[in-house]
């Protein structure tokens, strides 16, 4: 068995293969020189609580037991969580309809959620600004996640699994595989390349109806002098669309963070300057950008929003409208950005909303595995393996 990618999602089916198949070979390439270099390593070590998502999707079906499988995992192994809550705040009554419509979705996803007062709210939060209520999420967290993926990198090391840094997947010659150390022949592939999955895909002829769009995160810290939150605050997202809008959050070390954004990227990992420059990515994802700008209703005005999120000033004023005492002054540092994968459908010109996986008996390839694919790793992976055993 061959797992192609180092990420959370490729580190807990790499460890959860090897428990379920002692016997088996497993052999994990990651083309970084350490796990976790991507969004496994760079997003808001939020465990989302589950009540985003409709009931049909993978996404409600994961993310409830994903976190409380964490919080069981960060305490069997002495990890720090800290579970502050979250607040979703109305910033009109405009909003009070998704509100209502979250509301629905955490009942029926079976998770726990209050809808409470202005008056609970600010007693949560002193500096919270809602409109009429707000919803309460208790079981939301924040984990350090590159320390909850080393842990699983050890974990699955100590349990046989042969994790190799450094060694990227190349190409594919029918069933040989070929990487930047020399050619293997696995019995089945797991394809978890995150950023890249959709081009490892598209190699055997799988998913060529999607491709991967990058879109950057972009975090402002607060000074240290600036108390933290005592929970994390977000706004009611736009359910159309996959992203949660700008936020504040608290991290595990209680530091509090503005963002991220989601402003479109120029190319998988433009992380900043010319890092990780692809000429040919370049063409590819201006001409999916410009296509979407044609016919996606909703992006030009996505992406005009979101570039405008570039500018620090502009990042703290709307992260204003959530909570009451921010000043520019004290928000000059921007974080470690991340990058989402996104899966876009090329036939319809949408942002797909779920995880979505393709299958021809040999690969199993793992494609938009965004947010909340971190809090969710640990049932994606259970799936995956029950997949690659035919269980399901
Ligand atoms: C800004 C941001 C904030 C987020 N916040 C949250 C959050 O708070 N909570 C949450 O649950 N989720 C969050 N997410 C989503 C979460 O981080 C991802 O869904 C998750 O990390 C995906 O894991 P992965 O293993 O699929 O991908 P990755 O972490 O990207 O891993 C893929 C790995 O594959 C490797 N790879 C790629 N190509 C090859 C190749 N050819 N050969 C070998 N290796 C290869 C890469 O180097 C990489 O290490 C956030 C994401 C971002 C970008």
């Amino acid at each position: 068995m061959l797992v192609v990618g180092g990420g959370i999602v490729g580190l807990c089916a790499a460890l959860r293969l090897a428990e379920r198949h002692p016997d088996q070979s497993i052999l994990l390439i990651e083309k970084e020189g350490d796990v976790a270099a991507h969004a496994s390593g760079r997003n808001s070590g939020v465990l989302h609580a589950g009540f985003y998502y409709t009931a049909d999707s993978l996404k409600a079906r994961f993310c409830r037991e994903g976190n409380q499988r964490w919080h069981e995992w960060c305490d069997a192994h002495g990890l720090p969580v800290r579970r502050c809550g979250k607040l979703v705040v109305a910033r009109s009554e405009a909003d009070h309809a998704s509100l209502d419509e979250l509301t629905r979705r955490g009942a029926a996803n079976g998770v726990p959620l209050e809808v409470i007062t202005e008056a609970d709210a600010r007693a949560i939060e002193p500096s919270a600004r809602t409109v009429g209520r707000a919803l309460w999420s208790p079981t939301t967290s924040s984990v350090d996640p590159r320390a909850v993926a080393a842990s699983v990198a050890a974990s699955a090391r100590a349990k046989g699994v042969d994790i190799r840094t450094g060694v990227a997947w190349t190409g594919a010659r029918g069933r040989v595989v070929e990487t930047s150390a020399g050619t293997c022949a696995p019995g089945r592939l797991l394809n978890c390349a995150g950023l890249h999955a959709d081009r490892v895909a598209h190699a055997y002829d799988l998913a060529t109806d999607v491709q991967i769009v990058p879109f950057k995160g972009l975090y402002l810290v607060a000074d240290d002098d600036v108390p933290p939150l005592r929970c994390h605050v977000y706004p009611v997202p736009d359910l159309g669309m996959p992203f949660l809008g700008v936020h504040l959050t608290v991290t595990v070390d209680g530091h509090t963070k503005i963002g991220p954004t989601a402003m479109p990227a120029f190319w998988r990992e433009n992380y900043g300057g010319l890092a990780g420059f692809s000429a040919a990515e370049l063409t590819s994802v201006l001409w999916r950008e410009a296509v979407l700008m044609a016919r996606n209703p909703a992006f030009p005005k996505l992406a005009v929003d979101e570039l405008a999120k570039a500018d620090r000033t502009r990042l703290v004023a709307r992260a204003g409208a959530l909570v009451s005492g921010l000043r520019p002054e004290q928000w000059r540092t921007w974080g470690r950005p991340g990058i989402r994968a996104q899966l876009v459908d090329v036939r319809t010109h949408t942002l797909v909303m779920d995880f979505a996986l393709a299958d021809d008996g040999f690969g199993l390839h793992v494609l938009n595995a965004v947010s909340p694919a971190f809090t969710c790793a640990l049932p994606i992976a259970d799936h995956l393996v029950d997949r690659l055993s035919g269980a399901s």
